[in-house]
């Protein structure tokens, strides 16, 4: 049978599973005293402006009709799986529908299909906001993660990444070929949030940013066009979708810059008592103000569930362990460290992945995050201070390094505008009892309102939790403006919002 007979067959099954929710969602309405979600039982959703918008079968329908993918409602078997996020804190949002995109020229139906019915709308890839805006309450989620593939073309060091592609994805195809782009630390993250929020990793020091690494992308704007931009070719786009996050449009393909680097890489983690913590400290801040590209030092408290707690300097050098040997040997001078030091070679794709067991989907997070540009013991010294405070089990604050060559890229050359940063910030909690969750939130909050004000240096907008949404202005600086004018051109009505939001003129923030 050739493909297109198959495809056809495909689409036909679709179609009737989709007639059968649909008769099965009509069955719940007539047949019981469902009280529930009424929207997804009659086809009732949210619209862009959180009114309500009715959408009868034969329009949902269509929507199917005009999809290789799927569209999944809340009766379709896959739908309770598919619209959970990483952050357990807002799995309560229940979607419309989920438009299960498997082709660019998908992603445009569904943003047409929205548009004309006024429908909210999230875009999904990875899962992993923090805050939850890859999904939403009635409205209609565009789900990317069928759009995965990993194109290597090696001679060239590039490699073209779907849209909903995941970092594990990318980094395991770039690899083969010894050739890896700056990526996320956690295998499961999406390339889509990522790469057009920032994108900080292992090798941002070394390579810069992920945004630095895009060569081009091809975008489905607001009005439903499949657009390509890059250097010549739609350039103020190309420029807002490095870090302006979801704002511009869905992007259905990266082309990325590919590095050649060793299959292994350093790295290492050396854990100090608290009572050298102010030592640990001034070390940490001397000795990373002057790290080559190639080494990234973090500084860690820790409260833990158990035992005592501990601070510590840990990172990676894209080297071996002989060398990143030799370049700490000056963290001596803080004597023996606790525990088991760990200094060793391991293959970039495994450190990649190294943490998803500890940050599984489904857990509950909370993280508030600062930049700061210079490294500055007033600060050091305050934190310790508010982290000596009475522990709160599990809270953790990082000082994770930035500079290098990502630093080295002018404001002005890309949308992603926190280029002075030296360090990030980071104070986090989770948990697994959604009970625990408002007193741990009131907790670290109360930390962090005395942290903030110390910091100089704006926040990261994928790592924000609960920051400010009106400080997109101070956050984005000199590139605000630009920003502003580029997101009235292609997105005058704020049609994608569920984001850091980029309000266009005239308009005002969305509320959904
Ligand atoms: C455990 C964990 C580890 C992390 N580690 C890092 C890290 O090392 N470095 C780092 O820089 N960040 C890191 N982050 C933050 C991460 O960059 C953001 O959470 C990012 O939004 C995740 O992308 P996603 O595709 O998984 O998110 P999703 O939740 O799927 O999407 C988030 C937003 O991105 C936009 N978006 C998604 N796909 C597309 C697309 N194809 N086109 C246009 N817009 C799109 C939408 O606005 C959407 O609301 C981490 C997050 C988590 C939860």
């Amino acid at each position: 049978m050739d493909r297109f007979r198959q495809l056809d067959r495909h689409r036909v099954a679709r179609r009737e599973a989709l007639k059968g929710a649909l008769r099965s969602a009509v069955a719940i309405t007539a047949g019981s005293a469902f009280t529930g979600r009424a929207y997804a039982a009659e086809t009732k959703a949210t619209g862009y402006k959180g009114n309500k918008v009715t959408l009868s079968d034969a329009a949902v329908m269509d929507l199917q009709k005009s999809l290789r993918g799927a569209v999944l409602l809340p009766t379709s078997p896959d739908y309770e799986e598919t619209r959970k996020l990483w952050n357990g804190e807002f799995n309560n949002l229940n979607p419309a529908m989920i438009a299960k995109v498997a082709t660019a020229e998908d992603v445009q139906n569904a943003v047409r299909f929205a548009r004309a019915h006024d429908l909210l709308v999230a875009v999904r890839c990875g899962g992993h906001s923090y805050m939850g805006q890859s999904s939403c309450d009635g409205g209609l989620v565009i789900d990317m993660r069928a759009i995965g593939d990993v194109q290597v073309d090696a001679a060239a060091k590039t490699a073209r990444v779907g849209g909903g592609a995941l970092l594990g994805a990318m980094d395991a195809a770039t690899m083969k070929y010894g050739l890896a782009t700056t990526a996320g630390v956690i295998a499961h993250t999406g390339i889509g949030g990522l790469a057009t929020g920032g994108g900080q990793g292992r090798l941002q020091r070394n390579f810069g940013m992920t945004v630095d690494n895009i060569r081009g992308v091809e975008v489905v704007t607001a009005d439903g066009r499949l657009l390509k931009a890059n250097a010549t070719e739609n350039a103020d786009l190309y420029w807002a979708v490095r870090g302006g996050g979801g704002n511009f449009g869905i992007v259905t393909a990266f082309d990325m810059q590919l590095h050649a680097i060793d299959p292994k890489v350093t790295s290492y983690n050396f854990a100090f008592p608290m009572s050298r913590v102010k030592d640990a400290m001034k070390f940490y801040l001397d000795f990373s103000a002057n790290a080559p590209d190639s080494l990234s030092v973090s500084f860690g408290l820790r409260s833990p569930e158990k035992g005592e707690a501990t601070c510590s300097i840990s990172g990676g050098f894209i080297g071996t362990p002989q060398a990143a040997e030799k370049l700490l040997e000056p963290i001596k001078v803080l004597g023996t460290p606790v525990g088991t030091p760990r200094l060793s070679d391991i293959e970039y794709v495994k450190i990649q992945s190294a943490g998803d067991a500890a940050n599984p989907h489904g857990g509950h997070y909370y993280m508030r995050v600062a930049y700061q540009n210079t490294p500055d013991m007033k600060l050091g010294e305050h934190v310790i201070e508010v982290m000596s405070r009475a522990p709160v089990p599990g809270l953790n604050l990082g000082f994770s390094q930035q500079g290098g060559a990502g630093a080295r890229v002018p404001v002005e050359a890309t949308a992603y505008a926190n280029r002075p940063a030296q360090y990030q910030l980071a104070l986090q909690t989770k948990w697994e009892d959604p009970a625990q969750g408002p007193d741990l939130i009131k907790k670290v909050r109360e930390r962090w309102n005395d942290i903030k004000p110390a910091t100089n240096g704006g926040f990261y907008v994928n790592h924000a939790a609960d920051e400010d949404m009106n400080e997109a202005a101070k956050n984005y600086g000199a590139n605000y403006p630009r920003l502003v004018e580029i997101k009235t051109k292609y997105d005058p009505t704020n049609f994608f919002h569920r984001n850091f939001n980029i309000v266009p003129k005239k308009q005002s923030a969305q509320k959904t």
